[in-house]
């Protein structure tokens, strides 16, 4: 459900089975039956006077005060709304937070590329193409490119697999290596089309690290319009670059 950074968000996920199990078990029996609130109540109750409470009663317990759940919800629909939603904020503050430095600024990293408005589940994931593997590591910043690798492997210099001339990063692979002319051309093709022609003669004069985000379709304007099939289509070539790269390093081994 959080899409993209949910995999490491497995205690989230757990949680949200926990008290969407809890809201059908208790909702639907009594109308008017303010429930969280009983479980909040006698839960710390029970807890205080040493009676036996059950694991589960008091995960459940701990759970509704630590999301700050609205113990006056009784219907079900909404209950799981409200949850969904706290659950979502909480685990959205949290890797929000693993985004930015102490002093308030956003990561010079890669990772730059992770932050996006919200953490939601995306689409093209479901997408049934070779590639996809390619866009969600550089999505996510997870793309083993030289510029990293150098820093742990000394072996392994910071130049371009396939150019050797520049510094290999991920601005260089999309939107430079001579070497991948043709599949830029493919790639920036099918995003002037998603985004028309005065966004195109803004995005030709963006910064690289910008028209990268906007390629990876992370800015917050882009990620709100449609052409789903077209995006397909840019994220196909971009998939495509990296696997060249990749082809290439393996080559050279
Ligand atoms: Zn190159």
């Amino acid at each position: 459900m959080y899409g993209e950074v949910g995999w490491r968000d497995l205690k989230y996920d757990m949680d949200l089975r926990l008290l969407r199990f809890a809201g059908r078990l208790f909702s639907g029996g009594v109308p008017g039956d303010r429930w969280v609130m009983r479980v909040m109540a006698e839960g710390v109750e029970d807890i205080k006077k040493g009676k036996r409470v059950t694991p589960w009663w008091k995960r459940l317990n701990q759970k509704i005060v630590f999301y700050g759940l609205d113990a006056h919800i009784t219907k079900g629909s909404d209950w799981r709304q409200h949850v969904d939603s706290k659950i979502a904020m909480k685990a959205h503050g949290e890797w929000r937070d693993s985004m930015i430095k102490k002093g308030g600024e956003v990561k010079k990293t890669m990772r730059y590329y992770c932050i996006k408005d919200k953490p939601y589940y995306e689409w093209y994931l479901r997408e049934d193409w070779e590639k996809k593997r390619e866009v969600f590591r550089i999505r996510t910043g997870q793309a083993m490119l030289n510029n990293i690798k150098a820093r742990w492997a000394g072996s392994v210099g910071e130049l371009c697999v396939l150019c050797r001339k520049e510094r290999e990063t991920e601005e260089h692979i999309v939107l430079e290596c001579p070497l991948l002319n043709k599949e830029r051309k493919h790639m920036l093709k099918g995003l002037r089309a998603i985004i028309g022609p005065r966004k195109w003669g803004e995005f030709l004069g963006m910064a690289l690290r910008e028209k990268m985000a906007w390629v990876l379709r992370l800015d917050g304007e882009i990620a709100r319009m449609g052409r789903k099939e077209l995006w397909v289509e840019v994220f196909r070539w971009v998939g495509k670059m990296l696997y060249a790269r990749d082809r290439a390093e393996e080559r050279r081994k």
